[in-house]
């Protein structure tokens, strides 16, 4: 009998993160000062993150950095995750297509998350802060930090999209389990949330919206820094974790993909499996070895997107950076039920896409969730609506391979469990999900406000 699940013992977990911006080929254009237009420094990027998260942001020399013991220590109460062989759906699929998934969803948050949310909170405390604050869109990302920061006792404070507060408390109330202090955004603490509540009382909110007002909480409150959970090369440098740990899975399967598929919403849990596996490809050692960043035709950043600098925040804060982008000014229409809606993508990713390392696809939501109940029905697990997308392209890889006789090795970037979002299930079971065609009226409008930049 072959194995369904590979685990990794805890003693040969992976004890560094995998820096790609090292190997990085061609020249990948940096980040700039929004208010000088010049390359960000360690000391600008300080201004916003901590000390360590700001070095490591701009790193591009260290190949391998270590992750500290008492870190690991943090990463052992749910890591290594396990790498699942999907037997059940190859067979469900009638494909000699071999499937693998690395699932996150068992973190204590339901998702791959946790990763940097730990280490953010642990370079923080180490530097002595008092706590950090964060935006949130659903909960997951906010969540996650509540849990990071209360388990190295700092505070944490949490913007949330204002839709998502009033219609899913569930995850708010997870954060405040944690002990954090979630408020809805826009909410009166900051001006930008003010200054937008009295054009529009309404305002259901935004990513790029909570965004700014958590930057200007931590530059009226000196003693706190910013946190986030996407995008950021820090970020995407925690979640290497995961790649890093299946590399030794796929090995001990006597494996190695053919095919990645992972979903994007700003990059963060599908760098962390794909960077360490893209090296091979980097280095013409694997060129035939594909990668697939799922995104939702709702909010279709790297496919629809422009690739020019645009601040990352709605009222422009942060760094500008050069990615695909919908606009910073972008709001998802409302009825998009599946996750991803920023309005970016991690400057990594797109410029990797840019060369031709990884491809990218959007896919309608009624085909997303689709899959995601076959997915239940045969794996057993209740996916997260983000996981949805590329589980969906999987099970399409995996059919085209049927077709062909070809039997590929397809990897899963499974991200997380979709407990907190029964609501979108239910809206899909009982035929109240509606796909929705690209918005470009309002892309086309939010595009117009790009900086001006050299
Ligand atoms: C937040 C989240 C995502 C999207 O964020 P990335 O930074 O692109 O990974 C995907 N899946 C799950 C389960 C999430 O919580």
């Amino acid at each position: 009998m072959e194995k369904g699940m590979y685990f990794l013992d805890q003693k040969d977990m992976p004890t560094h993160w995998y820096n790609i911006m090292a190997d990085m080929p061609g020249d990948m254009p940096p980040l700039l000062h929004p208010g000088t237009g010049k390359p960000a420094t360690v000391d600008d990027a300080a201004g916003l993150f901590s000390r360590a998260c700001a070095e490591q942001e701009l790193n591009t020399k260290d190949r391998w950095i270590e992750i500290p013991e008492e870190l690991m220590e943090v990463y052992r109460t749910w890591r290594p995750t396990v790498l699942h062989r999907a037997y059940r759906l190859e067979k469900a699929l009638d494909t000699p297509a071999k499937i693998f998934y690395k699932y996150e969803g068992t973190s204590q948050a339901g998702s791959h998350k946790p990763n940097t949310a730990t280490a953010q909170a642990y370079y923080a405390k180490k530097q002595g802060l008092k706590g950090l604050c964060t935006e949130t869109g659903a909960g997951q990302w906010g969540s996650a930090l509540s849990m990071g920061t209360r388990f190295f006792d700092i505070e944490c404070k949490v913007f949330m999209v204002r839709i998502s507060f009033d219609q899913k408390p569930y995850r708010r109330i997870l954060m405040e389990t944690y002990g954090a202090n979630c408020v809805p955004s826009p909410s009166t603490e900051t001006k930008s949330g003010r200054a937008m509540l009295e054009k529009w009382p309404d305002c259901p909110g935004s990513l790029g919206l909570a965004i700014s007002e958590a930057i200007e909480y931590m530059i009226d409150h000196p003693e706190y820094k910013y946190s986030i959970g996407s995008v950021a090369n820090h970020v995407l440098l925690h979640q290497t974790i995961i790649g890093e740990e299946c590399r030794k899975q796929m090995e001990m399967a006597d494996a190695y993909p053919d095919i990645i598929v992972g979903n994007i919403g700003g990059g963060s849990n599908f760098a962390g499996q794909f960077f360490p596996w893209i090296r091979d490809k980097i280095s013409g050692e694997k060129p035939d070895m594909r990668i697939i960043c799922c995104e939702p035709e709702s909010c279709p950043s790297v496919t629809k997107g422009l690739y020019e600098y645009d601040f990352g925040d709605s009222v422009g804060l942060t760094p500008l950076i050069k990615m695909y982008t919908l606009g910073h000014g972008f709001i998802p229409p409302p009825i998009h039920a599946g996750g991803l809606r920023y309005h970016g993508m991690a400057p990594t990713i797109c410029h990797l896409h840019r060369l031709g390392f990884v491809e990218a696809v959007a896919l309608p939501q009624t085909a997303v969730f689709e899959a995601g109940v076959k997915f239940a029905r045969i794996e057993g697990i209740l996916s997260g609506p983000e996981p949805c997308h590329n589980v969906k392209v999987a099970m399409d890889e995996a059919l085209k391979c049927r077709e062909a006789g070809e039997s590929k090795t397809i990897l899963i970037a499974h991200s997380g469990h979709g407990h907190f979002d029964l609501a979108a299930y239910d809206a899909y079971l009982t035929g109240k999900l509606q796909d929705y065609a690209y918005p470009e009226e309002e892309v086309k409008k939010a595009q117009l406000e790009l900086p001006k930049v050299g």
